[in-house]
């Protein structure tokens, strides 16, 4: 890899050392997705993490998803192994998932926890009709991802292009 990462991210896969139960001799090794949201990502000594494994099976189970882009791609996540590791066993960053991968992750937490997923709407915003929404109170468009650099076609104007944002 490059230059070690310090910063991390929600929505990022990292390479793992998880505590050794067994045998103190062969640390466990996994490649992990961050889930812990970025104010704890950052103040926090720890992270939440769920678990990716190259052997798929279930991969109708509501907790599992398929990676099929991107970073990680052909490992399935497993949202009913979730840890929380100190930031030290993160030693190496791998990728950021695609926002698209990253939703169907989100889903699969809210199965393995019991939770209703929230009732979020993605849409497509150029700069102007954002600046329209920003306006409507008790509505604040979040991007979906920070480094999302393609632009596609503004699902209100059909005119400009903008980025995905969550409303
Ligand atoms: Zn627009």
């Amino acid at each position: 890899m490059n230059q070690p990462k310090k910063e991390m991210l929600r929505g990022e896969a990292w390479m793992a050392q998880f505590p050794v139960t067994e045998n103190p001799n062969t640390p466990v090794r996994r490649p992990v997705v961050i889930i812990q949201n970025n104010k704890g990502n950052y103040y926090a000594g720890k992270v939440i993490v769920v678990i990716l494994t190259s052997h798929i099976k279930k991969e109708n189970q509501p907790t599992h998803v398929v990676i099929e882009s991107g970073v990680s791609m052909g490992l399935m996540v497993l949202a009913e192994e979730i840890h929380t590791l100190e930031k030290w066993r993160l030693y190496q960053y791998i990728g950021t998932i695609d926002p698209v991968v990253m939703d169907q992750i989100d889903q699969a937490v809210c199965s393995s926890l019991g939770l209703t997923p929230p009732d979020r709407v993605r849409q497509c915003l150029c700069g102007r009709c954002l600046q329209n929404f920003m306006s409507v109170p008790g509505k604040r468009p979040k991007r979906v991802n920070r480094y999302q650099t393609e632009m596609f076609e503004c699902d209100y104007c059909h005119m400009r292009p903008g980025y995905d944002y969550w409303l």
